[in-house]
């Protein structure tokens, strides 16, 4: 059987592995040379990371068996099971779409005046920034607009990228002295609440946490506008203009589309329409996994994350090779029983299985579970043995729907 998995992310590297650990023939299309440890980006933006350790490539990672293509999938035929890639067309007995997610910079201006993070090119581009800025600092001539910071979005990303340029403000003060004593974090959240999909009693010991540490964290506020000096807000007490010329984007994401694709494979959030077993809708030998499917169990919805990402990849993998034996297949159901954040380094917040976890002991449980992800990849032994570890079901995310 010829398994053809369309991206090397979180999900799609998960499913090669597994399945090249099974001696299965195994063809990964995906542009890159290297695997994006996507969480790490939030730390590298703030330059306490450096880049070098937010990739791996993808030769220390693949089985010698697996071919990897270096191109885009540029058009996918589900019927006849034909991938068109940038410099080839192949043929699978099964394929798997494992294409990801991208920002979603909706709001006019957002996309030519903000920062977003999601590729290494991003992050590129922020480190450009700060060290433009910095040079602006020694010279004692910056503009201050460019010494407001801020961030748009208070989910995962924007709160651990706002704690991330609190340590980054605090080491420039220390520098620079002078104007960097100017800078001034906001964090911007559309909702009531930071961190909507983790339980209150979180949101608001990281609420207190940004406002300990002087960041102005701005609730209930949309972005209705970026200009090349300002972002236009619409808030409780009505509109404001914010001038600034840093500001970082974590607004949100949105499923990945391959450039040529039939019509009918999406939901209304354009997710690719999946049945329980992560097999797509109207095409049996097709799956779908990661950021590209919304994570359901019952009437319930996820909002997708590595995590969830990396158990449906087991299921999709042992799903192919239950296929191959003449099994049945299994059904992915989705929970999330331990997740952790960091804010900067030794500070943050875990839930381990019902338990909240504050300050140092938070933050040692996120740095495990970068260095066990980081482990897996490079030995998939350690990976065949992480949803043992994440096996325990929760009712974590209950409210999220
Ligand atoms: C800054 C940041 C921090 C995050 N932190 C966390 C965290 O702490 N915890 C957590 O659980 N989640 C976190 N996430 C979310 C997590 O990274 C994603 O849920 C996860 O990467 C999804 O895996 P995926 O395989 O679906 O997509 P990805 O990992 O995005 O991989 C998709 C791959 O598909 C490739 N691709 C796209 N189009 C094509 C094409 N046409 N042809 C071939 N290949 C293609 C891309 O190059 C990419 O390599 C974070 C995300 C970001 C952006």
């Amino acid at each position: 059987m010829h398994v053809v998995v369309i991206g090397g992310g979180y999900a799609g590297l998960r499913v090669v592995q597994t399945l090249a650990a099974h001696n299965l023939q195994v063809t990964l299309i995906e542009p890159r040379s290297e695997h994006i440890l996507r969480p790490r980006l939030v730390a590298a933006a703030a330059g306490r990371v450096p880049l070098r350790d937010v990739s791996l490539p993808y030769s220390r990672l693949l089985d010698s068996k697996v071919r990897h293509i270096k191109a885009n999938a540029l058009r996918i035929d589900l019927e006849a099971l034909e991938v068109e890639t940038d410099s080839e067309t192949l043929r699978a007995d099964r394929l798997v779409l494992a294409v990801g997610s991208e920002g979603r910079l909706s709001v006019p201006g957002a996309a030519r005046y903000s920062l977003p993070l999601y590729t290494l090119e991003d992050l590129q581009q922020i480190l450009n920034h700060w060290s433009s800025l910095e040079e602006a600092l020694k010279r004692e001539q910056c503009d201050l607009k460019l010494l407001r910071w801020v961030i748009v979005g208070g989910g995962l990303v924007g709160v651990e990228l706002a704690a991330e340029l609190v340590h980054l403000a605090r080491r420039w003060r220390k520098r620079y002295g002078g104007l960097a004593d100017a800078i001034q974090i906001h964090l911007v959240q559309r909702s009531d609440r930071l961190l909507p999909e983790w339980p209150a009693s979180v949101s608001d010991w990281v609420l207190r946490w940004f406002r300990r540490h002087r960041v102005i964290v701005q609730l209930d506020t949309q972005v209705k506008r970026v200009r090349a000096d300002m972002a236009i807000l619409d808030g409780p007490d009505g509109g404001e203009e914010l001038a600034t010329q840093t500001l970082l984007w974590a607004g949100g994401t949105q499923p990945v589309r391959v450039e040529e694709e039939p019509e009918g494979l999406r939901d209304a959030q354009q997710f690719l329409r999946v049945g329980s077993d992560c097999r797509m809708v109207d095409y049996p030998y097709v799956y779908a996994v990661g950021d590209s499917i919304l994570p359901r169990d019952g009437e319930k919805n996820y909002p997708p994350c590595g995590q969830l990402a990396l158990r449906a990849a087991e299921v999709v993998a042992t799903n192919i090779l239950a296929e191959q034996q003449g099994q049945s297949t299994i059904a992915f159901v989705p929970s999330v029983d331990r997740i952790a954040l960091s804010l900067g380094a030794f500070d943050g917040v875990a839930l381990v299985d019902g338990q909240e976890l504050y300050g140092t002991a938070g933050w040692a449980i996120a740095q495990a579970a970068d260095l066990l992800y980081y482990n897996a990849v490079l030995n998939p032994l350690i990976g065949r043995l992480t949803p043992e570890i994440f096996k325990k079901p929760t009712t974590f995310f209950e409210n999220f729907s």
